[in-house]
């Protein structure tokens, strides 16, 4: 056997040529044009650089345009998703004692929005296939306390709305969309966002609709919740094209205003969003396709009626599918982690525990006197098998395939799976070690 054909054969962990080209192994995201420059200029030379001036702004400039995007009649920008979501729940009344029914598996800020408005998260399972929240869970968490339930659209895949809604409806709950990861996403047609009572964006760098730094996005229907959050965005005022500005506040409010600079950055890269949005789902579906044929690797799918915003790919490993019993599916990941950094597969854990194991959760870490959880008495949390499985069980590739050419370097990420899929042998014995 020659010795360039057995390098490229070799594990890169035993000293083989990786399968990934370094170059390859992270991709710019976002993607900044030449337009994108010109409009935060044009902004910084023409202004306003006041977010709440009266007339036409960037900010409401890009809160029309998002508005008209997710088929709702408002949209109030925010200084991030997390305060998108809080002034959401403000909005929306929930305040202390409430319980939000929030999904185990998400980022920390859907867990945190609930407890900074003094309310009592309570989190419940998700569903093993779409990593949303199950609609079973979500029944079997109510209690008289419960005000609203906060669906998480994760990685891009919407929440099974249908039945949540049921249940909202017939226990009277507030729904308020974390739309955070799956900007453009559909649900039976219906862009994700303005399917529940209110819906909240991300613009933060890395989310599929960036922006140059911080913001967030507010979709409603309602004209008294866009109100109200207008409000809770800006110091409790009512603050309304063709009214002074009396300078009295009316209710309790904050400083959570979208910047202007932010605002023009993010509408120049909603022009190229769909654009952006149809190659990523050729590259991710080609890719996809083609690890599909490994045994023992789950690749994401779409439900039946939805469409996914691919924000991030997660990956189940199953090793008596893979065809080595006797294997732990967390050894068989870890090994598979491993493996695959080494070949240059850019694959990485999201979320290293499930909300509810988070500290600032199991040592009710709040505002201080054991708020807000003195406020109520939720019922201790329940049982998360299917999440604690998903993070035993899986990693994920963030941010790579979002570049909206990103289908080379995915064909190459393609043959370090396959290449570690030709090495079972030595992944159970890596395993097993
Ligand atoms: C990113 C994210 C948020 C928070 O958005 P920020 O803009 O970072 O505050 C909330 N929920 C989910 C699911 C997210 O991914």
């Amino acid at each position: 056997m020659s010795a360039p054909t057995k390098s490229k054969d070799t594990l890169a962990a035993f000293g083989g040529e990786p399968a990934v080209p370094r170059p390859l192994r992270t991709l710019v995201w976002p993607v900044i044009t030449d337009e994108d420059r010109a409009a935060v200029l044009q902004t910084l030379d023409g202004g306003p650089l006041v977010s709440n001036v009266d007339g036409e702004s960037p900010v409401t400039v890009l809160e029309k345009r998002w508005a008209e995007r997710c088929a709702t009649a408002y949209c109030v920008g925010t200084s991030n998703g997390t305060t998108a979501l809080t002034v959401a729940l403000a909005a929306m009344g929930i305040g202390p004692g409430d319980e939000v029914i929030v999904p185990a598996l998400s980022f920390i800020a859907s867990g945190l929005a609930p407890v900074h408005q003094m309310a009592i998260p309570v989190f419940a399972d998700v569903d093993p296939v779409t990593f949303t929240l199950d609609p079973a869970a979500v029944a079997a968490a109510i209690t008289p306390a419960t005000t609203a339930i906060l669906p998480v659209h994760l990685h891009g895949h919407p929440a099974d709305m249908d039945p949540l809604l049921d249940i909202a409806h017939r226990h009277g709950l507030a729904v308020l969309e974390d739309a955070a990861q799956a900007h453009g996403a559909t649900y039976h047609g219906r862009p994700v966002g303005g399917i529940g009572a209110m819906g909240a964006f991300s613009l933060q760098v890395t989310k599929n609709l960036p922006t140059c730094g911080e913001g967030g996005l507010l979709t409603t229907d309602d004209a008294d919740l866009a109100g109200k959050a207008r409000m809770a965005r800006e110091f409790g005022e009512v603050i309304e094209p063709g009214r002074d500005r009396d300078y009295i506040s009316y209710r309790l409010g904050w400083n959570h205003k979208l910047s202007s600079v932010q605002a023009a950055f993010t509408t120049s890269q909603l022009d190229r969003f769909d654009g952006y949005q149809a190659a990523r789902e050729r590259n991710v579906t080609t890719f996809l396709d083609r690890l599909s044929e490994l045994p023992g690797l789950t690749v994401p799918t779409v439900a039946d009626g939805s469409t996914h915003a691919w924000h991030i790919l997660r990956f189940r490993f199953d090793p008596d599918a893979a065809g080595l019993p006797g294997l732990t599916p967390e050894a068989f990941r870890r090994a598979l982690h491993r493996l695959l950094r080494a070949e240059g597969v850019p694959v990485s854990r999201y979320q290293l525990m499930p909300l509810p194991d988070q500290r600032v959760f199991t040592d009710r870490v709040g505002f201080g006197k054991g708020y807000p959880w003195a406020a109520g008495t939720p019922m201790p949390d329940a049982d998360i098998p299917v999440t604690r499985r998903i993070l035993d069980d899986s990693l994920t590739i963030q941010k790579r395939h979002l570049n909206p050419a990103a289908g080379s370097a995915l064909a190459r990420y393609a043959d370090g799976f396959e290449k570690v899929w030709a090495h079972l042998d030595v992944v159970a014995r890596l395993a097993a070690a």
